[in-house]
């Protein structure tokens, strides 16, 4: 019999056992405990089997289940099977680890479940401190404007946004788009950009075709000639540029452009300098880095990745912009009901749903807050640095072996490479490198990235991993060299 039968007045959504539900967290506490402290020992991936996939396939539940069932499910079906990428030998595409305190700190958020939209309570406060935090690692003066996002795509959504805003110098909110400027109003970013920026520019209503995308040096950052002459050449065919994107940290390799040369060019042509620093930006607090991303600090506004080189459990992504009033006149809107009070939960003036475009959110700040204060900047700027020796450490081995060959030079933690034994066809290479990258990880042995630069397919190692140790790299090297030969020799017969 459940509550409802007995007294569905007093009904609620608490458990009617709160000895058994304690028990129950306790016993989840301890497994998620075991479960980190052991990751070491699991399979870096296992596919769902199908039998997994076609439990997890029901009606939507219409009678309720014994909590403890619940878990046990989770355990048998969702648990087994994780992306992976908590793991020391998780390299792919691009994510952080998480942290203990961080988990905890996104379970604080949920039981105290605040909306930061707005009000005068503890976490907005918690979310403007880590704000500040970030303006100060850095270097952005502390009357600079910010907002926790979801990640590097909503933080440069936001700032592209703010750019549009200023820079179109009329009431873009009011009157979107006019005819005179469709089509006409450019930003410029490397070839190397993120896809995000073109999303954003899609929804921005300027069109994809308005990103130019300027050609690259051998390093992968952009080629400062290359975007002067197509500043010029598309302002004397009446277009009208007001943007630049720096990346600090490209995708695929890790490439960093010339923050000081693209800021000095957004000053004498009077655009809007942002930096996607999705990747490298929080690096800054590692000492031996930071001089790599000098002139960061000149631009006016940076996306960050907290998510990323800073290991908070997702999601978390932080946007900086250096005019504060630019940032709120862009998004804020003022509703009755979300009227300020000069006293009371409803006074403060500055709302985060002002900075951005979500009105609910998160208590994301939370995650962020535990875990700076628990290990201190300086310990999570050591991880990194680690991570860029591991690097090349990793760069050592493949160029100390006749079968593997860098692609690409490493740029911060991202290393391109591929298995290549020599007097194979282009076509073979590529299929034969994305053959050992799936061997390995069906064996649960790593999980390695992947691009694809000048049509050659890539191994592609990304090692924000604050539990990668450089046994890992031997490993995954010698798991490529086995696995290659035996493709080889399948070849051959
Ligand atoms: C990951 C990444 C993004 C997108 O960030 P999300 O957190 O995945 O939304 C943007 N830019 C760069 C350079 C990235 O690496």
């Amino acid at each position: 019999m459940n509550s409802a039968d007995k007294n569905p007045i007093e009904e609620s959504l608490d458990p009617t056992d709160w000895e058994a539900t304690r028990q129950l967290m306790h016993q989840m506490v301890d497994d998620a405990i075991d479960y980190t402290a052991n990751l070491r020992t699991n399979h870096v991936w296992n596919k769902p089997p199908d039998s997994i996939l076609n439990k997890l396939k029901t009606p939507v539940p219409i009678e309720p289940s014994e909590a403890t069932k619940v878990y046990d499910e989770f355990k048998a079906c969702i648990l087994p099977y994780p992306m992976g990428n908590i793991h020391p030998r998780f390299w792919a595409w691009y994510m952080g680890n998480g942290t203990v305190s961080g988990f905890i700190g996104d379970f604080w958020a949920s039981v105290m479940n605040p909306n930061l939209g707005g009000g005068n309570h503890s976490a907005h406060h918690v979310e403007a401190q880590v704000i500040n935090w970030m303006k100060e690692i850095m270097e952005f003066p502390i009357n600079s404007s910010g907002l926790l996002v979801s990640g590097g795509s909503m933080a440069n959504f936001t700032a592209l946004t703010v750019a549009r805003n200023v820079k179109l110098n009329y009431d873009v909110r009011t009157e979107g788009i006019t005819s005179k400027m469709a089509g006409k109003c450019i930003v410029y970013a490397s070839s190397e950009v993120h896809s995000c920026n073109q999303k954003a520019m899609e929804i921005l209503g300027l069109g994809g075709n308005s990103l130019k995308k300027i050609t690259v040096n051998i390093d992968y950052t952009i080629n400062i000639n290359a975007l002067k002459t197509q500043i010029k050449t598309d302002r004397e065919n009446g277009l009208f540029p007001f943007a630049v994107i720096g990346t600090s940290g490209t995708v695929n390799t890790g490439a960093i452009d010339d923050l000081n040369a693209l800021s000095e060019i957004c000053k004498e042509e009077d655009l809007w300098f942002h930096v996607d620093g999705a990747i490298g930006a929080i690096a800054v607090i590692a000492e031996d880095i930071k001089p790599q991303l000098t002139g960061i600090e000149k631009a006016d506004s940076i996306a960050l990745d907290l998510h990323k080189w800073l290991h908070m459990p997702f999601e978390a992504g932080c946007v900086l912009i250096k005019d504060p009033e630019a940032h709120k006149s862009t998004f804020s809107m003022i509703p009755e009901y979300l009227e300020k009070h000069e006293r009371g939960i409803a006074s403060g003036s500055n709302w985060f749903s002002e900075y951005g475009l979500q009105l609910s959110r998160r208590f994301n700040a939370l995650k962020v807050w535990m875990s700076i204060k628990e290990h201190g900047i300086h310990k999570f700027g050591r991880m990194i640095s680690k991570n860029v020796k591991q690097a090349k450490y990793l760069g050592q081995l493949i160029e100390n072996h006749k079968d593997l060959e860098l692609l690409a030079p490493i740029g911060l933690d991202i290393v391109c490479f591929r298995y290549n034994p020599g007097n194979l066809p282009i076509k073979l290479l590529n299929e034969l490198n994305r053959e050992i990258k799936l061997k390995i990880e069906e064996a649960g042995i790593a999980v390695i990235g992947y691009t694809t630069l000048n049509s050659l397919y890539c191994l592609r190692i990304a090692i924000a991993n604050h539990r990668t140790i450089n046994e890992d790299l031997d490993l995954v090297i010698d798991a490529i060299l086995k696995f290659g030969h035996q493709e080889i020799t399948k070849l051959k017969q």
